[in-house]
């Protein structure tokens, strides 16, 4: 349950949390300039609170059961901006995260990251633990993969990011890991979601394969109402009727609507969002003239040896190529914002 609140007024909000506590469950309290909210956690224990008692208390506003709040544009009127290591999200620069769909080894990771920073790429990806649709597919070089990605981005001085499939190995990731990606397939794993609001590590949260945008939302809001409100919401396509002559549907709409829903930052994926090496340079610069905040890209020093979506994995000198055009649409979205 999450309590908004009609003011910013201390006494209000103490008496609330007083009201809340005293019937056995847990208050945390979400304020900005803009609004005050506290979440009540009570293991069923709120679901039996009073609610018209409730509702009375002085400086009640609205009252959650269902939906989201902290998450949209309700809660926060102004972008949530945040430093990841020396890399800030959401204050409208465009951060490009590259890198090989999975670490498949010392050496091929090396070599990309080497590339990657000699390109000026400051968050380095790279699969450790792979969701694949096969059973006998690549399934990733697991905790090893951890310690290759670390070291790697390391050595370039890179942020790393990788994708988490179980709570499992979440000290791993603490360990290892800058930014805990949490990929299509587990967006609705509401107990991977709970254990990353409390982890203390930046979330790049995929929309989920069955997701709409509210159900998304409400995926972030599991990790964002428990404490973690560095969260990036990454769209990675949808599943369309016709996946003949492209993987996924690049939802450029779904970006443009969650600019005007939410205060978190964006992301766009075009390497799922298509599954087409030649479309990554395009959809990336629409991308940008759609304002996203960052950009997820495969790439790869190998795509044909990749054991892992080579298809979509760009080569090294195909990415300094997008890189340059996108530059060219950064100037334009300084001056033309929408
Ligand atoms: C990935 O980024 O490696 C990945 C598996 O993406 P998605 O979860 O979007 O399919
Ligand atoms: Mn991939």
């Amino acid at each position: 349950m999450l309590i908004k609140m009609k003011n910013l007024t201390d006494g209000d909000i103490s008496s609330v949390v007083e009201y809340v506590t005293i019937n056995g469950c847990e208050a945390k309290l979400f304020k900005n300039e803009d609004n005050a909210a506290i979440s009540v956690l009570g293991r069923g224990r709120e679901q039996k609170l009073n609610l018209s008692e409730l509702s009375k208390l002085p400086g009640v506003d609205k009252i959650y059961t269902k939906d989201y709040f902290l998450t949209s544009v309700n809660y926060k009127k102004t972008k949530s901006v945040f430093k990841v290591g020396d890399v800030t999200f959401g204050d409208g620069s465009l951060v490009v995260m590259a890198g090989p769909c999975a670490i498949e080894s010392y050496e091929q990771t090396d070599a990309i990251g080497k590339a990657l920073s000699s390109m000026g790429i400051k968050v380095m990806r790279g699969g450790a633990f792979k969701p694949r649709t096969s059973a006998y597919s690549f399934q990733g070089l697991g905790v090893d993969g951890l310690k290759i990605g670390r070291e790697v981005a390391d050595k370039y001085g890179m942020l790393f990011v990788t994708e988490l499939t179980d709570s499992r190995y979440l000290s791993d990731f603490i360990e290892y890991v800058d930014i805990i990606q949490v990929g299509a397939r587990n967006s609705q794993n509401f107990e991977l979601l709970k254990d990353l609001g409390t982890c203390g590590k930046p979330i790049l949260l995929k929309q989920g394969m069955s997701d709409n945008l509210d159900t998304w939302l409400s995926a972030a809001e599991y990790i964002y109402s428990r404490g973690n409100d560095r969260i990036i919401l990454c769209e990675r396509g949808i599943s369309g009727a016709d996946n003949k002559y492209y993987r996924n549907v690049m939802d450029i709409n779904a970006l443009l609507a969650m600019k005007q829903l939410t205060h978190l930052p964006l992301c766009m994926d075009p390497s799922h969002g298509s599954g087409r090496r030649d479309f990554i340079e395009p959809l990336s610069c629409m991308g940008v003239i759609a304002n996203v905040d960052a950009l997820l890209i495969e790439v790869h020093n190998c795509p044909e040896c990749a054991l892992c979506d080579g298809a979509q994995s760009l080569h090294l000198e195909e990415f300094q190529h997008l890189l340059n055009s996108l530059s060219i649409y950064q100037n334009a979205r300084q001056k033309v914002r929408y």
